[in-house]
């Protein structure tokens, strides 16, 4: 098996990732439209650029490719990089996540457990605790690992020689990394765009192949445009798609795109109901803001990793809400898809 999840919680995408109802679980357990070659991997072009050199360079030199960060919102592709490195590399990937690494004892018995050259993808890194992080940074840096046997006086540090191996860890909250952990991906950090219509487009019509389904260029723009920018989203639509154009004994089209998209309640933005209720909350709660985190998170009675990880880099990028140093805070564009008069807009700071 060339990936393991080795410990036995480690489902990790159990977070805000998954909370967006956008199929999360299901196409982290399906893998059949996960990209194996560079070719199939659609767009991120400086990223592939920048691995192709770091990992030629490395295979010149006959030494593991040195620790990689991907970072950036959900779904966007950074397990598939971890994959098409290993790939590339011949190597076995190790996957485990943040919160399945509840001991230090988790994390030295997950590197001893290497073998050379094996790459370590760790996924939401931003969720190891402090003491975890301090047995990392030796074994990252020199490959050893020190461990404290015994308590007190009598406690006493041994080192173990780990086998050369990379870490590639990935996380979408970048903010929450230490600065001595994120200093110590000597091989790159590289964030994760947001993909364009076009390149979504194209990822649809690649797993519309795969799951041998016919469809024109219109209905793969429209599912494109409501695909949050996002590859896993577009997937996910795109299934949901075919789920009712095989009940319905219909071919796609766009009919039955528009009918499949209004089931999930998403609109043309590509907008959930969740995110329209955080935009109605800002508007009519907060006068349209700006107003913190939490007391936004409070209102909605959503976690504040979620509104971070998931509504907000979305909200954000099509400019429906902007941040400020006093909060959050709607645009007029946000007034105008909420389809809010003028005369009962709060006042714009
Ligand atoms: P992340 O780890 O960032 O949450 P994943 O790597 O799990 O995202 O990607 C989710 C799914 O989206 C993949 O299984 C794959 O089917 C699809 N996908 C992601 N990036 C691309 C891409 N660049 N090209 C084609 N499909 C992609």
């Amino acid at each position: 098996m060339s990936s393991t999840r080795n410990t036995p919680s480690s489902g990790g995408k159990d977070t805000a990732s998954n909370k967006a109802g956008l199929g999360g679980d299901e196409l982290f357990l399906d893998t059949t439209l996960r990209p194996s070659s560079w070719d199939e991997y659609v767009g991120q072009k400086t990223i592939k650029e920048n691995l192709r050199v770091l990992l030629r360079a490395a295979a010149e030199r006959k030494h593991p490719p040195e620790h990689i960060l991907f970072y950036g919102p959900p779904g966007l592709g950074k397990t598939t990089l971890a994959h098409l490195i290993a790939k590339e590399t011949a190597s076995q990937l190790k996957a485990t996540s943040g919160p399945a690494i509840e001991k230090v004892g988790d994390l030295a018995s997950i590197l001893t457990n290497l073998s050379p050259g094996d790459m370590l993808f760790i996924d939401e890194i931003h969720r190891l605790n402090k003491a975890i992080e301090e047995v990392l940074y030796p074994a990252m840096e020199s490959g050893s690992l020190d461990i404290i046997i015994g308590k007190g006086p009598s406690a006493r540090t041994i080192q173990l020689e780990l086998p050369p191996f990379t870490l590639i860890a990935a996380t979408t909250r970048i903010a929450l990394l230490s600065s001595p952990l994120r200093s110590r991906f000597s091989g790159g950090t590289f964030r994760l765009e947001f993909y364009t219509d076009a390149e979504i487009q194209r990822i649809i019509h690649r797993s519309a192949k795969l799951l041998g389904l016919e469809i024109d260029e219109k209905s793969s723009e429209k599912i494109a445009k409501r695909s949050r920018f996002t590859p896993r989203t577009a997937n996910f639509l795109l299934k949901r798609v075919r789920d009712l154009a095989q009940v319905e004994k219909a071919p796609v089209s766009v009919e039955i795109v528009d009918r499949a998209l209004a089931m999930l309640g998403i609109d043309e933005l590509g907008l959930l109901q969740s995110d329209r209720d955080l935009l109605s909350t800002l508007i009519d709660k907060f006068g349209g803001g700006p107003v913190g985190l939490n007391t936004l998170a409070a209102s909605l009675a959503e976690e504040e990793a979620t509104i971070e990880e998931v509504h907000e880099p979305y909200l954000l990028q099509l400019g429906l809400i902007e941040r400020t140093p006093r909060g959050r805070k709607v645009t007029e564009k946000a007034y105008g898809h909420m389809k809010v008069e003028p005369s009962k807009r709060g006042k714009l700071l």
